[in-house]
């Protein structure tokens, strides 16, 4: 990954102010290597300095040599960070920096005005890094196709054991065993399994019901692997489909919409429209006010990162985003259904990350 280029491009966007002071760990992670749990990094016009403490005092070190980020360190605790940072900005002569707004809470907020940095003025900053991060190089698309990979091949051992009468939570522990034995660190984010009534529940949390035949189950789950996530949703069931002549023709129409959203992406394309065609193959339908979620996000370093592909999201695709295409309907005590992919937005399309069939919906 071109890990080390990161932070001269996040420059060029930090015009409003001298210093930007990261406190997502995730767009450290993404800026830097580091990968510890606490931390902070301060990018300024021609350094950058990453505070932690002795926790990580060899990883810190070794993940920085290793990614070739230009990134000074200091390990020390609170008070040794602090003084550390305060020296960083008087360096610069620095009398404004930004804070990244979506990840400050109000008493840090407090603690960086009053004690950390008095006398510099704090500007709200938002989505430097995020927009950035939205881009995928070469390195982070091979890492999210393993990631896919791996949710691919753990879904394809477990399908067969559908109709043996297991319990949700049960097939969601077995998948998530099976994606951390072909290499994943851990699932992407909590495995979703709903089956029958519950899968009208859109992040309906596996519990004790057993599966049985004929009922659609909807299975929404993901590995991260080194860092990057996958995301896939597949409707499925156990030795034959639906009876419910209704819960038969949402599955079509949202396969029909599913596929119509990934014929629409391509750098270019406003999200929205994206969403809009989804939208329209359901509302068509007659299935309007049943599909009660967006299309689709991004997918990254996080499960849920920039662009937004909704009906109100102002992103344009690029090449080299990475986003889900996932309409879904839902019948309150019926059922529901769920189709979703990871794309790589291309010049001419998109390219699919999540390659599991779907011929059984
Ligand atoms: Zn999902
Ligand atoms: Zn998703």
């Amino acid at each position: 990954m071109a890990v080390s280029s990161r932070l001269g491009a996040l420059r060029s966007q930090l015009q409003e102010f001298s210093v930007l002071l990261v406190s997502s760990l995730t767009n450290i992670r993404y800026l830097s290597g580091f990968t510890g749990s606490a931390g902070l990094l301060a990018v300024g016009p021609d350094k950058a300095l990453l505070v932690t403490d002795g926790r990580y005092e060899t990883q810190a070190a070794e993940q920085l040599t290793a990614s070739g980020a230009p990134v000074e360190l200091e390990v020390a605790g609170v008070a040794g960070q602090r003084q550390a940072l305060a020296r960083f900005v008087d360096d610069l002569g620095c009398r404004r920096m930004g804070l990244e707004a979506g990840n400050v809470t109000w008493a840090r907020l407090k603690a960086f005005q009053e004690e950390w940095f008095p006398g510099v003025e704090l500007v709200p900053s938002e989505g430097c890094v995020e927009a950035l991060r939205a881009r995928k190089d070469p390195g982070e698309l091979d890492r999210m196709g393993e990631a896919a990979r791996i949710a691919d091949a753990a879904l394809a051992k477990l399908l067969p054991r559908l109709g043996e009468g297991l319990s949700e939570a049960s097939f969601g522990r077995l998948l998530d065993f099976e994606m951390r034995e072909l290499g994943a660190s851990e699932p992407s984010f909590e495995t979703i399994v709903a089956s029958g009534p519950n899968a009208a529940k859109p992040h309906h949390r596996p519990g004790g019901r057993t599966i049985e035949a004929g009922e659609a189950v909807v299975v929404d789950f993901g590995a991260r692997f080194d860092g990057y996530c996958s995301d896939m949703t597949r409707t499925v069931w156990a030795s034959k489909p639906p009876a419910d002549a209704e819960m038969r023709r949402a599955i079509s129409v949202v396969a029909q919409a599913q596929s119509a959203g990934v014929e629409a992406v391509r750098a270019g394309v406003c999200a929205a429209d994206v969403d809009r065609v989804c939208r329209d193959v359901i509302a068509d339908a007659g299935f309007a006010e049943r599909f009660v979620h967006s299309t689709g996000h991004g997918v990254g370093l996080d499960i849920h990162e920039a662009p937004s592909v909704a009906a109100a999201s102002g992103d344009t695709l690029e090449a080299g985003h990475v986003v889900t295409v996932e309409p879904g309907v839902y019948i309150p005590g019926v059922g529901g259904v769920r189709i979703e992919d990871t794309v790589v937005v291309t010049e001419d399309g998109c390219r699919p990350l999540t390659l599991s069939p779907k011929e059984s919906i």
